[in-house]
């Protein structure tokens, strides 16, 4: 299938939300919108596990949701295991009075986005792959369209261009948008960095610790933090599963004075993980030891937030990132982790990015349907609309990094004895283990933090 050389829009980035904003827009109505992604199709790898109740919502608009709802498992609860005690710290039943999805719904993102390019395929979407953009610059033909070139030498004009490609974006590089902590650069021994380095894996199990299953099962220790989910259905298909075994995901944070993980980490490494502080050490003494059989999917990753200066940009003149910025070019917008990314304790990003894509489409749309009507309007009126959603979504990814550094804080606490006003020592994680034991108790503060975490009071 050859690239077309013209689009009203032109999605970069073909990952969950670049794919989710190609629907919405075609929702819409809007016409023209190609979507072009640098790799593969399945090149990505697995992340994401949470659906939360404000992006089930927004797959409701898209019609998505039912089949996103039987695919997955309705998680009821969070809880938190520390030494011996089992905390229940977030609690979802109740938000039955705002959604019907009082839960989270977890779907492996590889069956997300699966069913998102399925829909996009019935839906007569085509995505472009693959297709590499390595710059930008005002269209020579038309100064109020951008000229996007691709690796291939191919050029594509269009009316509007959306970052969708990841935290690494091209497209926020080359429209010279800044990128940074919003507070301040991290310090290699505070909070923000010991969770920094981790490793995340598919597994299936023998004697698998008794955890709910319809809750996400976190244990913690003085200076880490392990993941524990059991998967919904058959999600490794092709990999010879026996149907009806159970695959977990696994997620364990990987302290400094260990060293660099592997690229893929092996079931003897992740064995030494949970033997450390995994489910072993969160049961009665004597329980049968949780083994790793086999590791379907592994990898490392690194952890840090950032957010884009502006969600909005315009092309800088000669498209290499470096120019006078001047009022020519079509719009740049910027979606999902090219806008905004944090560590994954929370579940938020893919969801914010999803929000970020069905939220941008009405006013995209619109912009598409004005600007073409009227191709003297001033560029400035036209894409007011535009900037005003920019404006709106930043301080909801802010708010977004903000609960996920409250959640990593009270998560992770250091391994060393600290002392109260310089003299008076004291136990972090006894302190806190305390505070949520306490608070836990009343359901007002569980049902708290599953709102925060649900997205819908920030959509
Ligand atoms: C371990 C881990 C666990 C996570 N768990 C959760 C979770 O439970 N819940 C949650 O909501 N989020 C989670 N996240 C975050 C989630 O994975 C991301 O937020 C999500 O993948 C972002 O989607 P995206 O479409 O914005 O970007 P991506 O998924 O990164 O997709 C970007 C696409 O752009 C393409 N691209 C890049 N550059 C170019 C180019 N120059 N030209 C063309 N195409 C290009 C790439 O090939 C890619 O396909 C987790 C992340 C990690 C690392």
């Amino acid at each position: 299938m050859s690239l077309p050389s013209t689009a009203e829009v032109l999605i970069v980035g073909a990952g969950p939300t670049g794919v989710t904003l190609a629907l919405a827009l075609q929702r819409e109505g809007c016409p023209g919108v190609v979507v072009v992604d640098g790799i593969l199709q399945g090149e990505n790898t697995s992340r994401a596990i949470t659906l939360h109740a404000a992006t089930m919502e927004a797959f409701e608009l898209l019609g998505l949701a039912e089949q996103l709802d039987n695919e997955g498992t309705k998680v009821k609860k969070t809880i938190v295991w520390s030494g011996t005690n089992k905390i229940e710290t977030t609690y979802f039943e109740p938000l039955s009075k705002y959604t019907k999805y009082n839960y989270i719904n977890c779907v492996p993102q590889h069956v997300t986005e699966r069913l998102l390019n399925q829909a996009a395929k019935e839906r007569g979407i085509s995505i472009y792959r693959p297709h590499k953009v390595v710059g930008i610059k005002p269209s020579t033909d038309d100064p109020k369209f951008t000229d996007v070139f691709f690796d291939t030498g191919h050029v594509l004009r269009a009316r509007a261009v959306v970052g969708a490609d990841g935290s690494r974006s091209k497209v926020r590089q080359l429209a010279n948008v800044g990128w940074a902590d919003p507070t301040g650069t991290v310090n290699a021994n505070n909070k923000d960095d010991a969770l920094s380095t981790m490793i995340i894996a598919d597994v299936t199990a023998t004697n698998p610790p008794p955890f709910p299953r319809d809750a996400i099962n976190l244990i913690l220790s003085t200076n880490n933090a392990v993941l524990w989910l059991a998967l919904p259905g058959d999600p490794y298909p092709d990999k010879g599963v026996p149907k009806g075994e159970t695959v977990f995901r696994v997620v364990c944070g990987i302290p400094a004075e260990r060293g660099q993980p592997p690229h893929a980490p092996d079931a003897a490494y992740i064995q030494d993980l949970l033997d450390t502080w995994g489910p072993n050490n969160a049961l009665p003494a004597g329980s049968p030891k949780t083994s790793i059989s086999r590791v379907l999917w592994s990898s490392r990753f690194r952890t840090h937030s950032a957010i884009a200066d502006s969600f909005f940009a315009q092309v800088p003149t000669l498209g290499d990132g470096t120019e006078e910025v001047k009022a020519e070019g079509g719009p740049v917008m910027l979606v999902g982790d090219a806008a905004h990314i944090h560590p994954p304790m929370g579940g938020q990003g893919m969801n914010l990015g999803i929000r970020d894509g069905v939220k941008l489409a009405p006013v995209l749309a619109e912009f598409v349907r004005v600007a073409s009507a009227n191709p003297s309007a001033p560029k400035a009126e036209l894409e007011k609309p535009l900037q005003d959603w920019a404006e709106e979504r930043r301080p909801k990814a802010l708010t977004v990094i903000g609960l996920v550094k409250r959640l990593q804080g009270m998560l992770w606490v250091p391994h060393t004895t600290q002392y109260a006003l310089g003299f008076i020592p004291y136990n972090a994680a006894w302190l806190r283990d305390s505070f949520l034991g306490l608070a836990t108790k009343f359901e007002f503060f569980r049902v708290n933090g599953a709102y925060q975490v649900s997205g819908l009071g920030n959509p």
